[in-house]
């Protein structure tokens, strides 16, 4: 397959393949609002939870999902405020995790099986369709024609899907067994994206897999944003033609396909994530797996949380600010940190850039091959006016043009911003990543989305 634009930054201290397991705290803060899944609790204020129980459940279309109890102990419910959704807390009395789901084999059970026992068992909300970025539906009412499965992670500081695979490749085969019985066809593909068919762990995949004529292994070129379902979906569709606009596309990664062969094969409902922790701020870069519900506070030293480091939930490019006092959610797989000192390098832009990298390759850095050791959340340098390099065009996954955008959006043309296609931007912050400039793209068009949104409500 093949990926338009797309850009792979030379930053150090990224995170180790090892995954170490983290100790589980004695309070789990489970939040009742996450990936974008609101849930009611189940539980009441001061009662005991065994492991798995559902704490809560949220409704979905054609169904409901559980959230599981990452642990047993004593329930506390708090109240949200004008900031924070309400959360629970378990007060952990045993961190021991035993089956509480009944056990399935690949071929044995069906689509309406598989779908409750992933609801119930918390999972369900790890697969996403590539058009909306959503859950699909629990009811069957919408089926994909294919899946595609990526163990591509190019996204500085967010779990690596290779890393995942070398630690537990059986598992995921697993799981991997149980998805034909969610296509829509008998005949339907299931898409496995790597990097290379070279490495050692893709090849095992695909020997194991060699039976199965549904199983294909594609590979796309490790450049950030190749994770993205949108831009693996645009790539899957022009090299299959026989794709249509109206075929529904699902995607899951790594560690989704992980816990589906963890809740089907052995009854284990999610209650764990492999998180990756870096960045320049981090003296340790590693993958850790870490019990949903464990603080933040926790799980990273104090530094992390000095107002001299900048927090980041997410990858380098995507992450937004963490919240100090929140904890690990289902969908958490990357926290990032970085000095975040205030101060401004007076025409740090002009810097000769030996040691510096830039998507430029004007600089020196381009001939030195050094990575960035730099990055912080300092603006080098102040902001400038657009100075028409054509980076940010270059660079673009989905082939828009950012700059012409900016233009547009700089004198409120909003109808003509929407005309080149300002709504079809997936926020991959690539653009802003490599503007030379500076300017903030990806969220001048992350506003005029919500703007456009707002509009269409009214
Ligand atoms: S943020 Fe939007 S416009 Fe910028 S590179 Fe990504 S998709 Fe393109
Ligand atoms: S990368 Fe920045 S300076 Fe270069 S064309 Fe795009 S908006 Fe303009």
């Amino acid at each position: 397959m093949k990926l338009q634009g797309g850009y792979l930054p030379n930053i150090p201290g990224r995170p180790s393949s090892d995954i170490q397991d983290a100790a589980v705290p004695e309070r789990l803060d489970i939040a009742l609002r996450q990936g974008g899944v609101v849930y009611a609790p189940a539980v009441a204020d001061g009662t005991p939870v065994a492991f798995g129980a559902p704490l809560a459940w949220a409704d979905a279309t054609g169904g409901r999902i559980a959230l599981p109890a990452p642990a047993a102990g004593i329930v506390r419910l708090l109240p949200g405020t004008k900031s924070t959704a309400p959360r629970l807390l378990i007060e952990v009395s045993s961190t021991a995790v035993k089956p509480t789901g009944k056990r399935y084999k690949p071929g044995k059970a069906n689509a309406k099986q598989i779908r409750e026992a992933l609801a119930a068992g918390g999972v369900w909300p790890l697969i996403r369709k590539s058009k909306t970025g959503t859950m699909p539906p629990l009811d069957g009412s919408e089926l994909p024609t294919c899946l595609i499965v990526n163990l591509i992670s190019t996204e500085p500081f967010r779990a690596d899907g290779q890393s995942i695979l070398h630690a537990d490749r059986a598992r995921i085969e697993t799981g991997l067994m149980f998805l034909p019985s969610l296509l829509k066809a008998q005949d339907g593909r299931i898409h496995l994206v790597v990097e290379k068919v070279t490495d050692p762990d893709a090849q095992a995949l695909s020997l194991t897999l060699a039976k199965d004529s549904r199983f294909k292994l594609e590979t796309l070129p490790a450049r950030y944003p190749a994770e993205h379902p949108t831009v693996l979906a645009r790539a899957l569709r022009r090299h299959d033609r026989t794709l249509t606009p109206a075929d529904s596309i699902w995607v899951l990664d790594a560690q989704a396909v992980l816990a589906i062969g963890a809740c089907l094969a052995d009854g284990m409902p999610l209650h764990e994530r492999i998180v990756a922790t870096g960045g320049p701020g981090v003296a340790n870069p590693c993958h850790r797996r870490v019990r949903i519900g464990t603080p933040l506070r926790s799980l990273l030293p104090p530094s992390v949380f000095a107002d001299t480091t900048r927090l980041l939930k997410g990858g380098l490019f995507t992450g937004t600010p963490a919240v100090p006092d929140s904890a690990i959610e289902s969908l958490d797989d990357g926290f990032f940190a970085m000095p975040n000192t205030g101060e401004r390098e007076f025409l740090g832009f002009v810097h000769p850039g030996f040691d510096r990298v830039s998507a430029l390759p004007c600089f020196g850095s381009a001939l030195t091959g050094a990575d960035d050791r730099h990055l912080t959340a300092t603006l080098r340098g102040e902001r400038r006016p657009c100075v028409a390099c054509g980076l940010c065009e270059k660079v673009c996954p989905i082939e828009l043009l950012p700059q012409i955008l900016h233009r547009y959006l700089y004198r409120d043309a909003i109808d003509q911003a929407q005309a080149a296609g300002v709504d079809l931007c997936i926020g991959c912050g690539l653009c802003s990543y490599v503007c030379p400039s500076k300017i903030e793209l990806r969220q001048q068009f992350a506003d005029v989305q919500t703007r456009l949104r707002e509009e269409q409500t009214l």
